[in-house]
């Protein structure tokens, strides 16, 4: 058993190693995803102490936490886990609108609960800012959906620094969620900064950039889904990119462990991240990340990884 950390002062407890499910039923995100390997993905973490499985409405859409319902139903385990989803999007004539009105926040979260197969979610996220709702607003209503028991606890995701400011007027926000890794760093500047002072747990997504940080690509690795596009894959830079990587791993195979534990244990050391949600596209890559837990990394070892990147 591994031992569990608070998210922040949710009064969640989770094993630091947890779940991003795009890839489980994320037809809508990534080609050829079959549902019973996402099943699997899921159970896979369940039966080795994985406890925080991170979703969103728009993966699939719907079909994520369909099948994360599922698979919940048939292990019995709903009450050991702890839930997070994501919602405040709909989708319009085949198109993706954001909203976050009080009432389709409501209506969001009833449709999660429904999917999720349970009357609560641990953590409810905003999932992307809208253009028109006050954000403290949106994450008022969020505070009565808290206080009505429906979930219990409040997130927001891509907010900028000012709709953080914003959606928290009123100290009702407990997690930030934002894209973060060790090739994108500006959460650094403001709202790593801003969840350390304001007692917020700070979430990364893309935590192995997509991949790229565990050190399993060349530069003749071609790629057919958002990598083709992604510019931390795209010409000069990939191949900068990629000798970043290689000096990871030296540091990885001195220590005689994988890059994408390294990587992921080098954002565990941070003071405002609790937990980390890598996603897999098969269940052996999440028995690779719950090795993680094994690595501990000297304060040398951690500036070592830092200036690579810098
Ligand atoms: P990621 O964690 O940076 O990368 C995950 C991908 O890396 C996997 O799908 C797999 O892809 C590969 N991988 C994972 N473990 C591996 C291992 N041990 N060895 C080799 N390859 C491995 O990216 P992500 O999954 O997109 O992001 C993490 C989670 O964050 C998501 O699942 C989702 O829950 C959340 N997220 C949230 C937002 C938001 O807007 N809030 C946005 C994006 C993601 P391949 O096998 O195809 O290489």
């Amino acid at each position: 058993m591994s031992n569990k950390v608070e998210i922040g002062s949710t009064g969640l407890f989770v094993n630091p190693i947890g779940l991003g499910t795009n890839a489980v039923g994320g037809h809508n995100i990534f080609p050829n995803l079959k549902d019973e390997t996402g099943k699997e993905i899921v159970r896979a973490a369940l039966q080795n102490d994985i406890n925080f499985i991170d979703t969103a409405y728009m993966y699939g859409p719907e079909k994520s936490e369909i099948l994360i319902g599922e698979v919940l139903k048939e292990t019995g385990q709903r009450a050991n886990v702890v839930l997070a989803t994501k919602g405040g999007q709909k989708y319009m004539n085949d198109k993706m609108e954001v909203d976050n009105s009080p009432k389709f926040l409501r209506e969001t979260v009833e449709n999660s609960l429904r999917r999720l197969q349970t009357d609560y979610i641990d953590l409810f996220y905003i999932h992307f800012p809208d253009e028109q709702t006050p954000k403290y607003e949106a994450v008022g209503e969020l505070h009565r959906l808290k206080e009505e028991g429906k979930i219990r606890s409040i997130g927001v995701s891509n907010f900028s620094m000012n709709q953080l400011r914003e959606g928290n007027k009123d100290g009702y926000i407990e997690v930030i969620q934002s894209g973060y890794n060790l090739f994108k760093r500006d959460a650094e500047e403001d709202l790593i900064p801003y969840s350390l002072e304001n007692n917020i747990s700070f979430i990364p997504y893309f935590p192995l950039a997509s991949g790229l940080l565990t050190g399993k690509f060349s530069p003749n690795s071609t790629f057919e889904d958002g990598r083709a596009k992604n510019p931390l894959f795209q010409g000069e830079a990939f191949i900068q990119n990629l000798n970043k990587v290689d000096e990871l791993k030296a540091i990885a195979n001195n220590k005689h462990v994988a890059v994408s534990n390294l990587v992921l244990a080098w954002y565990l050391k941070q003071e405002s991240i609790d937990v980390v949600i890598p996603g897999a596209k098969k269940p052996e890559q999440v028995l690779e990340n719950i090795k993680t837990l094994e690595i501990k990394l000297s304060k040398d070892e951690i500036n070592e990884i830092s200036k690579i990147f810098h």
